[in-house]
């Protein structure tokens, strides 16, 4: 490709509401434009590399027995409704209605799609186990599409489905989507962790990973044990038990829990409100022995769950212990509301609405816990002996430094990560709510077992761009490049030079190697900033050497520089890409 009639103009600055990294150099590259809030234009260089990273996605699937097709964006309501999403999906689903004024959704994912596909198509044992996959645009009205190709409101996503007679085989198809996606991060060149996630009420054990690409922009928290490979999301990592916690002998002769003032303790800054952090004095407690309530609505219900003040409740761990569907933070109007008292006068030892204990505090003998009396707690709280009646459990995130829940020697620390694939068991969700079913080899009609694999196509773009750049640009793995070498000769008026030039391209183009020759005529300058920018990973420098048909080879990624004689350096570029 010659640059001179590309559609390429590279940008000095980005424009100010590009706030991460990938995000500014993809448009400062020309390789993606913004039609609307996370809706994006792929340039020539960026639908290269799109290409590049479908193809990836396409072999390794292949590889791992995957069929591909391709479902419409287009989804009637009805199937939705009857997977009973459409109320659930919430306001991310776009919805619209055509001229007969039918519902129809644009498919933010495909499960309804394919399951209604699949029982039409699949009624024996004998066509299992299938699996089927898509890359397809998905539509999501995400609450904050800020982050250019990261999260977007229209993207590409790679989505496959397995169908099996089974658990056990949908054990198999699971691992063989695993490892297809270990390949493909890997031929990706990203930086990546699978992790352990939450599966919810439908997923079983390990019924769920994330793959992440290791960045610190990213929005997911991932705990890892620094002796172990355990490694789980926030919402799922779990701790150790912590032997510094369990009841000891002496526990046994504490005190009856007693509400004190503040006066009595000391004079502390102005109290929260109850339901939000709770302030405990400081100075006559250990950090462990300080707890706080917070008060949701389950379903509705108000529940009230404790756990150590420095502790954040981990709203997915109690949604599963409680079986709730939708869980929000109850104001104080609320609470008072399904209580029937003002908060002022709830004692939260002798609260009649379920109470969760987060297990790291229930042998805590002499905790203290702000009363809903102003300035009024208590302390020697026992919830073991206090609260007989709370549900014991693991409400909490995970903190740096807690023990290891796998190898219970090792300590638990955090990186952060951006979510480029997501697989996860499914079972007979899909398949017994859309009545999807095969006869078995006795005749007897049985649900599809199902999994469903998510890999986000063009935010792997973002992710790679994240993870390979630096100030003057973009660094391409060679895998996903959107041109192997670029030719750049320094003076386009310089005959001898752009003979060269012209010679090189050929040749590397018989080679089958992708070269994008840059015959603006341009300053010198001007070309070294643009190709930087870009970052193709093999740059060939044509000038002052021309007439001894000598060129310069320059590594994006290192800056190394060699003069190397015309033919040396075509075979140096083939053994490079090679
Ligand atoms: P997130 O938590 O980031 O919103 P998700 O859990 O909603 O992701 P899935 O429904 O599992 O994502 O979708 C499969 C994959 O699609 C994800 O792993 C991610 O890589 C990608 N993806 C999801 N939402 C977006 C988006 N708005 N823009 C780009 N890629 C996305
Ligand atoms: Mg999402």
């Amino acid at each position: 490709m010659r640059q001179q009639t590309l559609l390429l103009t590279t940008l000095r600055e980005a424009p100010a509401d590009a706030e991460v990294i990938s995000h500014q150099l993809m448009l400062r590259a020309g390789l993606i434009r913004q039609l609307a809030a996370g809706i994006y234009t792929y340039l020539p260089l960026g639908r290269r590399v799109l290409h590049k990273v479908e193809r990836i996605v396409r072999e390794e699937m292949d590889r791992a027995g995957g069929q591909e097709i391709l479902m419409p964006a287009l989804q009637p309501a009805e199937l939705w409704k009857a997977s009973g999403r459409y109320s659930v999906y919430g306001p991310e689903l776009i919805r619209l209605h055509d001229r007969h004024n039918r519902e129809f959704a644009l498919g933010p994912t495909h499960e309804e799609v394919i399951t209604t596909l699949v029982r039409n198509e699949i009624n024996s044992y004998r066509k299992l186990p299938t699996i089927l996959y898509q890359i397809q645009t998905k539509f999501r009205d995400e609450r904050r599409p800020r982050s250019g190709l990261l999260r977007g409101r229209e993207f590409l996503m790679k989505d496959a489905y397995s169908f099996d007679t089974d658990w056990a085989g949908l054990d198999q198809s699971y691992q063989r989507m695993f490892d297809a996606y270990q390949r493909i991060f890997t031929r990706c060149a990203l930086n990546y962790r699978a992790v352990e996630a939450d599966a919810g009420a439908i997923g079983g054990e390990a019924g769920t990973h994330e793959f992440m690409a290791i960045t610190e922009i990213g929005e997911d928290t991932v705990a890892v044990c620094t002796c172990c490979t355990y490694a789980a999301n926030l919402e799922k990592a779990e701790a150790g038990t912590d032997p510094a916690l369990t009841p000891s002998q002496s526990d046994v002769t504490i005190a009856n829990a007693e509400k004190v003032h503040i006066s009595q303790l000391d004079q502390l800054n102005p109290l929260s409100q109850l339901g939000s952090a709770n302030h405990i004095p400081s100075q006559q407690s250990h950090q462990s022995q300080r707890l706080k309530m917070e008060f949701y609505l389950a379903d509705g219900n108000a529940i009230a769950v404790i756990v150590r003040s420095d502790h954040e409740v981990n709203e997915i761990k109690v949604k599963r212990a409680t079986g709730t569907e939708q869980l929000e933070i109850a104001n104080h109007e609320a609470i008072e509301q399904i209580i029937g008292t003002p908060l002022h006068f709830v004692d939260p030892l002798g609260l009649t609405i379920p109470v969760l204990i987060d297990q790291s505090i229930v042998h805590v003998t002499n905790g203290m816990l702000r009363a809903n009396e102003q300035g009024s707690f208590f302390q020697n709280i026992w919830p073991e002996r206090d609260l007989p009646h709370a549900q014991t459990g693991d409400f909490r995130n995970v903190v740096a430094g807690d023990r290891c829940p796998r190898c219970e020697s090792g300590q638990l620390q955090f990186f952060r990560g951006i979510e480029v694939g997501h697989v996860f068991k499914l079972g007979a969700k899909y398949s017994e709510q859309l009545g999807a079913t095969y006869l078995d080899a006795a005749g007897a009609e049985q649900a599809l077992i199902m999994g469903c694999y998510g890999i986000g196509v063009s935010r792997i773009l973002a992710a790679i761009v994240e993870q390979n750049h630096d100030a003057h640009g973009i660094i391409w793995p060679k895998s996903i490049a959107p041109f192997h070498v670029h030719v750049v000769p320094i003076s386009v008026k310089d005959e001898q030079q752009m003979k060269l030039a012209e010679q090189l391209y050929h040749r590397l183009q018989e080679k089958h190697i992708e070269v994008l020759l840059d015959d603006r005529d341009e300053r010198p300058g001007v070309k070294f900033k643009d190709s930087d920018l870009i970052g193709i990973p093999i740059r060939v420098v044509i000038g002052k050497h021309a007439a001894q048909h000598e060129v310069e080879l320059v590594m994006r990624a290192t800056n190394e520089r060699v003069l190397l004689h015309v033919d040396d350096a075509v075979e140096s570029i083939f053994q490079q890409l090679r």
